[in-house]
Parts: C-alpha cells; sequence; structure tokens
C-alpha cells in the first residue's frame, strides 16, 4: 500500500490520534534499506515539479502543522532537496501583526496562496486559527468553531481554482519532542531557539491533540486530505510526505505544452547554415 492511502484521514472518520504509533516505520527496516526509495521519490518531485512550472495551469500547496520540534523545518529543507528552488515558496505564519489582526483570519493566508505553476509550503497557516487560538483561548469558543466550515469553504474555492491541497500533520510523542529539546540544549547552533514557553506548553499537550483531532476531522476531505505522518523517525517522515506529495503530483495530469512555434521551420530558419557548418560526426 503507498503512503498516501494508509495515512490519510478519511472524509468523515474519527481520528484517534493516541492510537496512532509516532514511532512507525512502514514497510521500512531503516534509513538506509530506505534511502534509495527515498532518492526515487525526490527525483520524482523534482521532474514533476517542472512539468507543473511548464504546464502552467494548476498549483499545489502543502500545509505543515505541528507541534514544537516534531521536525516542519526538517520536511522544509529535505523537499527543497528535490525541488527547484525557482518553482517553491516557503510561507511562515507566526503570529498575527496588528494589520492581520484587524482582518479576517484567512486573509494573510489567501494572499500567500500558490499561483498556477507555484508549488507553496505553509509552515504552520490557517489552522492555527483553530488550533493554539483554542488553546489558549484567545477568542470565544463561538468564534473557533465557525472556523472549520470557513476553512473548508476556502480550500474548496483555492482546489476550484486549480491547486492541489495536501495537508500534513507530523506525529510525535510528548517524550521524542522532551529528547529533542534536550538536544538542541546541547547544541550551541541551536540554543537560541529554547525557550522556557516550550516547555511549558507541554503541559497543554491533551489539549493540543484534543484540537487537532477535531480541527483534522473537520477538514479533511477529498479535495483538501490531510495526512498524518508518523514523525519520531525523521528519515519516515520525509520518505512518506516526499512519496504522497509525488504520487499526488503524478495523478495531477500534468503536461508540457505544445511548442508554440513551427518547429521544423525554425530548425530551417536558424539552424540550417549552423548544420551545414557542424563537424561531421566520426
Ligand atoms: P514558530 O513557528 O516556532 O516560529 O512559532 C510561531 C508561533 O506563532 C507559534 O507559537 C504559533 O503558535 C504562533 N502562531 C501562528 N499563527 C498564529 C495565530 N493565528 N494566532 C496566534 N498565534 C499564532
Ligand atoms: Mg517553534
Amino acid at each position: 500500500m503507498r503512503y498516501r492511502e494508509e495515512f490519510i484521514v478519511k472524509p468523515g472518520a474519527k481520528l484517534h490520534l493516541d492510537q496512532i504509533d509516532p514511532a512507525y516505520k512502514g514497510r521500512h527496516e531503516s534509513h538506509d534499506k530506505a534511502a534509495p526509495e527515498i532518492a526515487a521519490s525526490l527525483e520524482q518531485m523534482d521532474r514533476l515539479q517542472n512539468l507543473l512550472y511548464a504546464d502552467g495551469n494548476q498549483s499545489l500547496l502543502v500545509v505543515l502543522q505541528a507541534l514544537d520540534a516534531a521536525g516542519k523545518d526538517g520536511v522544509i529543507r529535505h523537499l527543497f532537496t528535490g525541488m527547484n528552488p525557482q518553482g517553491v515558496r516557503v510561507v511562515g505564519f507566526k503570529q498575527p501583526s496588528a494589520e492581520e489582526r484587524a482582518h479576517d483570519f484567512l486573509w494573510r493566508v489567501h494572499q500567500n496562496a500558490p499561483a498556477r505553476g507555484e508549488v507553496v509550503i505553509y509552515n504552520r497557516s490557517h489552522y492555527e486559527d483553530v488550533l493554539v487560538v483554542r488553546v489558549h483561548e484567545l477568542v470565544p469558543r463561538k468564534t473557533w468553531s465557525r472556523r472549520y466550515d470557513l476553512i473548508n469553504d476556502f480550500e474548496r474555492m483555492l482546489v476550484a481554482n486549480g491547486t492541489r491541497i495536501l495537508k500534513f500533520y507530523l506525529h510525535i510523542s510528548p517524550s521524542e519532542q522532551l529528547d529533542r529539546f534536550k538536544q538542541r540544549l546541547d547544541d550551541p547552533q541551536r540554543q537560541w531557539k529554547i525557550s522556557e514557553s516550550d516547555y511549558d506548553e507541554r503541559k497543554l499537550w491533551p489539549k493540543y491533540i484534543e484540537a487537532y483531532q477535531d480541527a483534522i476531522e473537520h477538514t479533511s476531505n477529498d479535495t483538501a486530505p490531510w495526512f498524518v505522518i508518523p514523525a519520531n523517525h525523521k528519515w519516515f517522515r520525509n520518505l512518506a510526505i516526499a512519496e504522497i506529495i509525488s504520487d499526488t503530483m503524478d495523478g495531477m495530469g500534468l503536461k508540457l505544452p505544445s511548442p508554440r512555434v513551427d518547429l521544423a521551420e525554425i530548425r530551417k530558419k536558424y539552424h540550417a547554415a549552423a548544420d551545414e557548418h557542424a563537424p561531421t560526426k566520426r
């Protein structure tokens, strides 16, 4: 079975994150054994991304959501090894600015949606407005609970306009998160990332899980599915996401546009003389 089918959250299904093993490795035993498959997915993705750009009619939006240290940045770095940076854009969503807060919650998100031919990766997204906002009670329940429908409408509109949407939740265990925080503590290159609030947020873990489950259940649908990716093993997380993205792009019916000129004509007009002077092949 492909990971696309295995990890998709079926529309209307109940999601029980506590029953999904964050350390799952699927059909793979180790990173070493999986390496050729990872390379193949990246190669395929590279080819399809060029095609997406050349085709110029559709676009791809990848949404990454997760708790801290689950690997959003790592996924982005990995995906870029399989795509031409000219056709990919990463958009990070932090706490909204005063200007952003003065608008509806989708305003800043819509502005950054992909143009035709483009791949955009959201590092956090409009889902923060039903996650952190709910957990920290930044708006009343009445407000965030209405947002699922608004999100579905918004995403449906993007899809109708030619955008494919893939939404990934990177699923790690609390102990894996603590290990990663500890690694940051011991790594001078990453100590700057640490704040005490990261540790405080861990107390809210069950509330975040509840918020994620609700959000994913309400907004996983055929046109914009959610995938829950076991993410304790970084290589497995990267492999699964690359496979899902390349399988999806493969199904988008992308094709090279036909040439806009008469090739024979162009050849005759500009290359006939050059051909005469070309060195003869031995
Ligand atoms: P980071 O991704 O680690 O740089 O952190 C960005 C922070 O911004 C996270 O703590 C998010 O929860 C927070 N954030 C993102 N979007 C929103 C939002 N709409 N409302 C409140 N906080 C947000
Ligand atoms: Mg962070």
